[in-house]
Formats: C-alpha cells, structure tokens, sequence
C-alpha cells in the first residue's frame, strides 16, 4: 500500500509533516535513524506507520507507563492492534498479549526497558519483529536531563537483532546527547534527522511588572477568552496553586490544583480529570505534565517566571499539540526574580542555575521577537520576526524617560539606598505608609513625585531601568537598591534615557467582557465565517464525544482531537463519504463514529 494511501486509511491525515515521509522511507528500508522533533511534531507516526504497513511486529521502548496508555489507546481508536507491557499487566492480559504477538495480530508492542531486558529470551524470540523505536531516546544519556540508568542496557537490542531497524527518537538532545544515544544503541550508519524545535502554533506573551491583583484580573479575563478550552497555569509555590486556584473556583471555573503535598492518589485523579476533561484547569507547581499527552491542552500560563529557558519551553510545549493555535502567558516580576536567584545560589550547581535564569529573564525582558531568541537558544537560525509573539504584534516604542529616571534615581539616593523595590514605589507615589513615616522618608525631596503614574506603572518602569542598569538589587542586603555608574550619569544630566511605552490592552478588553458570545478566541476568527453557528455545533459534538469517550472509557482527545472536531462543525459533512475527507476521519473512525456525527449535525441543521 502507498504510504500516503495508509495515512490517510489509518490516521485518517491527508499529509505528512515536515519529514515524517523521509524518516518512514529511511525506516521502510531498512535502515537506523536518529529523530529530533520538538513534542508535538509527530514522532510516533514515524513508526507507527511504518509498524501497520511492514509484516510483523513493531516493538516500542518508553520509559512512562502513562504515555504507554495512550499511546495504545489512541492506536485501538484507529483500529489497529497494539499492547503494553509493563508492570501494570496482570497475567491473563499477558498471556492475550503473548497469543496475539504469536499470530502476528499484533502490529505494535509496547515495552517499558526492565520489561524488553525480561522478554529478550522469552517473547522477542518468538515473534517476528518489524522494527524497534526508542521512545525518549535523550534518557540513555547522562548529559540529557532526564538520565534513566535502565535505558543504558538497551544496546542489547543490536546485540540480538543486528538486522532489525531501530529508530531512535526524542524531542530534546544537544549535540553531545545525540552522540551518546548513536553510540549506546550502536546505530548502524545512522541518519540524523532532525526538524525546527519551531511550534508556530503558539502564541508568545509575557506580562511584566504586575502585581497580584492584576495578575489575576488578567488571569481570569485570559480564561475568558478560551471558554471550554483546557489549560495549565504553573506557579511557583503550593500556596500559589492554591490561592489562584480558589480564586479562579470562586469565579465559577472549574480548576483544581496540583502539587507535591497532595496524596498520590489526589493527583492522579487531578491527572484523569483533566485528560478526561472533566477539570478546565490545572494550577499546578512543576510536577504537573511529565507523562501526559492531552493533545487538547490549548493556552498555558505562566503565574511565575520559570527557572530556565528549558522549563519555559517544556511547560508552553504542552499546549497545542493538536496543532490547534493556543495562547501562552508568562508573568515577569521582580520578586519571582529575587526568590528564583536565591534558589539558584544556593543550589548545588550556582554558576549553571544562575546563568539559565539569567537567560530566561533576558526572554522575559526582551524587546525583540520572543522566538527568535527561543530558537537561537536552542542553537537554531531563525533570520525573521515570527509575527505571532507580544513584541511582533506591538513593536515597542520608545520616549525620554529621563525625568522619571531621575525621580526613581534620587529617591534611591537620598533614602541612603536602604530601600527595596516595594519602599521605592511607595514613595515616589506618596503612599501613607506606617513604615515610610517611621523612617522619615515621607520628609525627603521626591517623595510623592511620581504621584501622577500608577503603582502598576512604576513597576514597569523601575523594571525597565533595572534592566538598563541604572540600579542594581543588593539581594545580599535585604534587596535593596543600589544606583550604578551608568545611573549616575543619568541622575546627574550627562545622559539621557529612552523608555518604553507601556502598553496596556486590559482596558479596552475589559469592557467587552459581559457579552460573553463575542469572547471567542480571537484566532478563529478570521478563520471561518458563521461562527456562532459553528460554535453551538462544536458543543453538541463535544457532547457526543465526551459520551463516547464514556462508553469506551478512553479520553474524549483520542476519540477525536479538537481539530478535527472543529473541522467537522465547519465543514457539516452530510455523508458518510464528506465526513470520512475530513483530516483526522480515517477508516476505522469513519465506520465506528460517522453514522452518529451525521445525525447530529442532521439534528442541529434542521
Ligand atoms: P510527539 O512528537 O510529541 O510524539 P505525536 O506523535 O504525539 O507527537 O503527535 C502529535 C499530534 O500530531 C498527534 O495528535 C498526532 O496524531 C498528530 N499528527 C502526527 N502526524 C500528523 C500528520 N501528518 N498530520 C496531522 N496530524 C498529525
Ligand atoms: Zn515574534
């Protein structure tokens, strides 16, 4: 069979992504390979496909039972026979598993490594073996991030079976990583391919300078705007998770928090709500994530600045992998930046910690387009503006700030720089503060000349001239605020400095908030014209997915992900023939489902 033919007949797609169709040749041939493609670029396909067109059985390595679950899940949605095994088999489903492997059933076997090393004289000699993957390749290597001592004995695999193909796949591995995963498994002459870590899908912001009022403000009015749609807000602490969770509780979303503290059990039922999306949003620490594949996860929030550049990215990857376009925000603010630093001194590893969040705030703080500092980051070349981030959208504009620096500046001064960022506001907007009086700063020549900006604004501000370097945090004294020599210079007339605009869209946006009907994402919409209509279409398909999904105790993403939910509430398709062309519909899908989405759009065009 062609393998456009089987793509469109098993996974229901009609094209391939960037390289799949090179690596699924390599693979057809016989041959080892080596895959770099950020989450979400479709590695599984590069074997999967190959595993339903080759005789025999595709044998898969992964490290996580979870994502072993879905896999095999989503596969059996498509009508093909795959398993796991791991420890969570009981001996009867053993013994079918074994039974189908021998009548050559099965096209796919899932493995975690302890349990490849325990079948390799036992049911790997039986069967016959198309080709072997290696899931999360980057774990063989103690340079990854994510080192698992079992993976290290996977060179066994071309001990035994020289002739097989293996493909080895990850989503993360510098240079060294990817040497190491070629050398432990000994590949045979193996290609590298390797594609953009790029997710276009996902829209970059980050927010600077708030304070928690308005972080949740624009938190809730963010939810808003993706009604129905899942997301995952990371925060720093448990307390965090917590607070913004019952917040967003009280205002009548359906959210649950998530962290260390919990009993396992809370979490894994936190976990099955929100794959089974049952929960709209997870507040959760870092812990949240790893192992999940919800492919319906569309906007991620970023409560607190993350510790590296690596977290930042992991943690936005898990939105959008539907391709589906999604929102992501980050919250930067002075004090996430004190606690983060302190953390980072005093971890084991000071030099490397503090230097990630170094590059992490630079992102945050940046003036140019987010993902092309992203990318280079990660040792891309990406020579445009990518027009889908905050800083493409509103190019910063720039005036002469130099007055205000000059208030911020001298207030610093003349409180003997024995003030922190919190003081610093206070006074320059002549806040009645008890502490201020006590210590006599309310009598000094700049307090209250800055009256006429707003707290939210000074925060800005100020955060702007510390990245100027105009002052510095003394995080050794109680992070107070010291003036620089480039400061100086400014302070005292020799130089001027140019400021940033400070733009804020919540205003206008808050008024348009109680007509919920116009609250649709803002991306769909120049998309598809009759909206609403397509809108009320999508619920009711909603509906019948989640009862699906019910029926077949499976998450309603591997029925059918949203994207091609929504593509059905577009497209209305009226036959079983329009309804198997859409992307996403393959054989198996549009024989099992199709009579009864039909009826429904049947039902709602009447
Ligand atoms: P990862 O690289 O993170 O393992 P997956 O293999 O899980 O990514 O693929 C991510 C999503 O993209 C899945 O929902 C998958 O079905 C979908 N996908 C993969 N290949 C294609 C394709 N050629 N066309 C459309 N969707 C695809
Ligand atoms: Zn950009």
């Amino acid at each position: 069979m062609e393998q456009l033919e089987a793509l469109k007949r098993y996974f229901g797609y009609e094209e391939f992504r960037p390289l799949q169709k090179e690596i699924i040749e390599h693979v057809m041939n016989g041959q080892d390979a080596l895959v770099l493609m950020p989450t979400g670029g479709g590695k599984s396909l590069c074997y999967q496909l190959p595993a339903v067109l080759k005789e025999g059985t595709t044998v898969v390595i992964s490290p996580l039972i979870s994502l072993m679950k879905d896999q095999v899940e989503s596969l059996r949605s498509n009508g093909i026979v795959a398993y796991a095994l791991n420890s969570s088999n009981d001996e009867t489903e053993y013994f079918q598993i074994l039974r189908d492997c021998r009548t050559r059933k099965t096209k796919i076997l899932y493995l975690s490594p302890e349990r490849l090393l325990g079948e390799l004289d036992r049911l790997l000699k039986e069967i016959k073996i198309s080709l072997f993957a290696v899931d999360e390749a980057h774990c063989i290597s103690q340079w990854g991030h994510d080192f698992r001592p079992e993976y290290t004995r996977l060179y066994v695999i071309k001990e035994q079976f020289p002739d097989v193909p293996l493909l080895a796949l990850t989503a993360t591995a510098d240079k060294i990583t990817q040497q190491d995963i070629i050398q432990q498994l000994s590949l045979r002459e193996p290609k590298i391919f390797l594609t953009s870590y790029d997710r276009p899908n996902l829209y970059l912001e980050v927010k600077r300078g708030y304070q928690k009022k308005d972080k949740d403000a624009t938190v809730l009015h963010f939810i808003e705007r993706h009604p129905n749609e899942c997301g995952i807000i990371y925060c720093m602490s448990r307390k965090t998770t917590e607070q913004i969770c019952s917040f967003l509780i009280r205002h009548g979303f359906n959210a649950a928090p998530y962290h260390a503290e919990l009993s396992n059990q809370l979490r894994d039922k936190v976990q099955t709500d929100f794959i089974n999306d049952r929960i709209q949003v997870v507040c959760a620490t870092i812990a949240f994530g790893m192992g999940i594949d919800k492919s319906n996860v569309h906007w991620v929030i970023h409560y607190n600045l993350p510790k590296s550049i690596e977290n930042y990215y992991q943690e936005i990857g898990r939105a959008g992998r539907d391709g589906m376009p999604c929102d992501t925000l980050l919250f930067y603010s002075v004090s996430d930046l004190i606690v983060l630093q302190k953390m980072a001194n005093e971890s084991g590893q000071a030099i490397m910690n503090m230097e990630k969040l170094a590059r992490m705030r630079q992102y945050a703080e940046a003036n140019i387009c987010r993902r092309r500092i992203l990318l280079s980051y990660f040792g891309e070349t990406f020579d445009h503006d990518c027009q889908h981030c905050d800083v493409c959208k509103n190019p910063p504009q720039r005036f002469d700030g130099t007055i205000l620096v000059q208030k911020a500046l001298s207030a610093i001064t003349r409180s003997e720089e024995q003030i922190g960022f919190r003081m610093l506001i206070d006074i320059l907007r002549g806040s009645a503060n008890k502490e201020l009086y006590d210590k006599g700063y309310h009598q000094i020549k700049t307090y209250g000349a800055g009256r006429d900006i707003s707290a939210k604004d000074w925060n800005d501000y100020l955060l702007q001239m510390l990245n100027m370097g105009f002052f510095e945090i003394a995080y050794n004294e109680n992070n107070n605020l010291k003036v620089t020599e480039i400061g100086k210079r400014v302070l005292y007339g020799h130089e001027k400095a140019m400021l940033v605009v400070i733009q804020r869209e919540e205003s206008v946006k808050r008024t348009t908030r109680k007509s919920k009907t116009t609250t649709v994402q803002s991306l769909f919409k120049t998309e598809m014209p009759g909206r609403e209509e397509s809108d009320r279409l999508f619920e009711e398909l909603r509906i019948l997915r989640r009862q699906i999904a019910e029926e077949q105790s499976i998450p309603p993403y591997i029925v059918m992900n949203d994207k091609t939910l929504r593509l059905i509430a577009n497209k209305r398709p009226m036959t079983l023939d329009e309804f198997a062309q859409i992307d996403g519909i393959g054989d198996y899908k549009k024989d099992k489902y199709g009579t009864r989405f039909l009826n429904v759009i049947k039902e709602s065009t009447k």
